[in-house]
């Protein structure tokens, strides 16, 4: 949606920037909320459970002890080390505390990276359906997303062919997802393993986005850290929102190479500085863990799984309706009916449910694919079957009328 028209002439560094298509849904279904309309809202990318408790005690401590000054921008020692021991372990090699930076969440981590490693000319591939802000952040470093959309009876999945078919001499890197946001698509070991390869031989950075790693159902998911060939040219960007349902206390960091490391931390020691200490403090003790934090984990992930176990077998009672199979993360992807014959249709699906039906949905458009929706099954489960027959009924009214 592009921003209404300002007051004041937007600088060169704004002139492509959209508001967010998932955060603007959430107000328009918090403001039907406020009117009194009973919204069941689906739109958001936010576990609905609370920050486990321990994780909640050791922040509480670490205030009274102290946690309220700046730290290092780069984040603590402790959480630093913790984050370089967990990815060493997975690795099988070194990997050092130089390498890490913590920042106010990995959105911000993801924008400190293309800053850093992106600009004016250059191209950057993202894989098609994508989260909504990898086009706006590589537009705001002014290099060019180019969209390169996957297979949609393949989970959109994309192949390196695909990606050598879109690849120009400008293109210098790559923003890979998985579990993605927002199919549920999983890639596997080898499929991320050939992508990766690809990039390498080409030179290209990878921007691997492993926010919902933790949320998978088939299995553990694959890490670029699993199977990359080399981290010369990797970013993978992590933090602590999706699998500990912290997505308020603003803490993601990157794992990239030394010198990119002090390059983005002399970036952020001019935008925002250190993230919150006692937030610093809190993913401590998520990443720490324990069994306690353990526990809370496997249950909201085995939670997630229920409602999408649930949400399927309602979508499926209508077999025309076409879904993504969910792999992971926590949303749903499904075809909007009229697609391939009205234009934008997911958003003229999306506006229905709203509308009509008092469910808040993303409309496709946001990811670079319009005829489709993207639902968020991150809220109690009675909620979700509630809007899974909703959708089924708004969807075959839509279909019949044309
Ligand atoms: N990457 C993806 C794919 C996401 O879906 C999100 C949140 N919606 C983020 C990154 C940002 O998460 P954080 O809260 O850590 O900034």
């Amino acid at each position: 949606m592009p921003l209404p028209a300002p007051h004041f002439t937007p600088s060169a560094n704004i002139a492509r920037l959209r508001e967010s298509a998932t955060i603007a849904v959430s107000q328009r279904a918090r403001a039907l909320r406020a009117a009194g309309r009973a919204i069941i809202d689906l739109g958001a990318g936010e576990p609905d459970f609370d920050t486990p408790e321990p994780i909640r005690r050791a922040a509480q401590r670490a205030i009274d002890g102290g946690a309220t000054r700046y730290t290092a921008t780069q984040g603590t020692a402790e959480l630093r080390a913790a984050i370089a021991a967990a990815a060493s372990a997975r690795r099988g090699e070194p990997i050092t505390a130089e390498e890490v930076v913590v920042s106010s969440g990995s959105k911000q981590s993801i924008f400190n990276a293309c800053t850093c490693l992106f600009g004016p000319g250059d191209d950057v591939l993202v894989p098609t359906p994508a989260w909504t802000s990898y086009y706006e952040i590589v537009s705001l470093a002014r290099a060019t997303p180019l969209p390169v959309i996957g297979d949609p009876t393949r989970g959109f999945r994309v192949t390196p062919a695909m990606l050598r078919a879109h690849a120009t001499p400008r293109t210098r890197g790559v923003m890979l997802n998985s579990p993605v946001n927002p199919t549920g698509t999983v890639y596997s070991r080898d499929e991320l393993r050939d992508l990766l390869a690809l990039a390498a031989d080409r030179g290209w950075w990878v921007i691997s986005d492993e926010i919902y790693l933790r949320i998978a159902y088939d299995g553990p998911a694959a890490s670029s850290l699993d199977v990359a060939p080399a981290r010369d040219r990797l970013v993978v960007v992590d933090g602590v929102a999706k699998a500990y349902a912290m997505t308020g206390w603003r803490i993601g960091w990157t794992l990239a190479p030394p010198d990119l490391s002090r390059a983005m931390t002399a970036f952020q020691s001019h935008t925002t500085f250190n993230a919150a200490a006692p937030s610093q403090a809190a993913a401590l003790a998520a990443i720490a863990g324990g069994p306690e934090i353990e526990a809370a984990v496997v249950g909201m992930v085995a939670r997630f799984r229920e409602r999408r176990d649930a949400a399927c077998a309602i979508l499926a009672t209508e077999p025309r309706i076409a879904l993504v199979p969910p792999e992971g993360a926590f949303y749903l992807f499904l075809r909007a009916p009229g697609a391939g014959r009205v234009p934008d249709a997911g958003t003229a699906f999306a506006s229905r449910l709203l509308e009509r039906y008092d469910v808040a949905v993303v409309p496709g458009a946001a990811f670079e694919t319009p005829e489709w929706i993207r639902v968020s099954y991150a809220a109690e489960r009675s909620q979700v079957e509630e809007a899974m027959r909703r959708i089924v009924s708004a969807w075959r009214e839509a279909d019949a009328a044309g």
